[in-house]
């Protein structure tokens, strides 16, 4: 049977206190659903080693890494990142960044590939954000063009936030194209500029979203035409989603996964996925709708 890989790590969960917004156990939730689902029976499962600091410099500033290595952040970083840390944040960071880096590199052999976490795009160079701690985008897409594997990537960030990290660090790179679709009245209040902003009003739902997006898609490809494609797929674009701003149902939420994974797999040019933003209280929830990418994955490339 043919499948797809995943990657994934048993200590990507992170303690937070009762009615945090964000899913502590988000990662492993929606490991257990990929199994209940029977959609791991599809996935060939690998587990990604820490970065390196030296690594992580390509991204990142050394007195901010520190930071999040030793514990050292203030009250007022803490509050911005929006999340307090612990051993277990520090450690996580150190493999989440990797784990993406990895999805990317078994995507490129395999046509796709997918992380069971990623897409920390609010994190910036040197401070955190919107539960962003290391910005794995960034990472990922400076690390393949510097290790020269690929010469052209595309980051194609559909969660409902704009990918603000990721457009600022990577501002100056010629090689990397940013293109963010979300909704305009979301955090970040200050936006930064990507190389393709789509700003979306408040409400837009499913039959709007995917017009939309078929569009962006194509003027990706006119203005910049990527040999390698990193896709954020975020599920606050959701209707139920609790800080998302748009009406987008179940069906629209995997249709768009759908068409994202086959207008690149037409166009034979890899693509690896991170899961993004997705806030629930319901957690079951949370993990159903995280879930969809795996299925648009099976569905594109082991079913067509
Ligand atoms: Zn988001």
């Amino acid at each position: 049977m043919k499948k797809i890989s995943w990657v994934t790590h048993p200590q990507y969960d992170i303690p937070l206190p009762k009615n945090h917004k964000f899913t502590s156990s988000k990662f492993s939730d929606l490991l257990s659903e990929l199994e209940k689902s029977g959609l791991s029976e599809y996935a060939n499962i690998f587990y990604p080693e820490k970065a390196a600091i030296s690594d992580l410099l390509k991204v990142h500033d050394r007195n901010y890494i520190d930071k999040i290595l030793y514990g050292t952040l203030d009250p007022a970083e803490e509050r911005r990142l929006g999340l307090k840390w612990s051993p277990e944040l520090s450690n996580r960071s150190f493999l989440a960044v990797n784990g993406t880096l990895l999805t990317a590199k078994l995507a490129m052999k395999e046509g796709v590939a997918c992380h069971v976490a990623g897409g920390t795009h609010h994190s910036h160079f040197d401070f955190g954000s919107g539960y962003c701690v290391f910005n794995d985008l960034a990472y990922t897409s400076r690390s393949l063009i510097e290790d020269k594997i690929i010469s052209k990537v595309l980051i194609f960030d559909c969660d409902v936030h704009q990918g603000d990290g990721t457009a600022k660090i990577l501002e100056k790179n010629n090689d990397i194209f940013t293109c963010s679709i979300h909704c305009k009245n979301n955090f970040p209040a200050r936006k930064a500029k990507s190389d393709l902003d789509v700003e979306l009003e408040d409400n837009l739902d499913s039959h709007q979203y995917l017009k939309i997006l078929n569009q962006t898609l194509e003027r990706c490809m006119n203005l910049f035409n990527p040999e390698f494609v990193l896709y954020d797929a975020g599920v606050d674009i959701h209707q139920n989603d609790e800080l998302g701003k748009l009406k987008v149902d179940d069906a629209g939420l995997i249709k768009r996964d759908e068409i994202v994974l086959q207008f690149f797999k037409s166009l034979s040019i890899p693509i690896a996925t991170v899961i993004g933003g997705g806030y629930s209280k319901n957690k079951i929830e949370l993990a159903k709708r995280h879930a969809s990418i795996f299925k648009a994955a099976k569905n594109i490339f082991l079913e067509n």
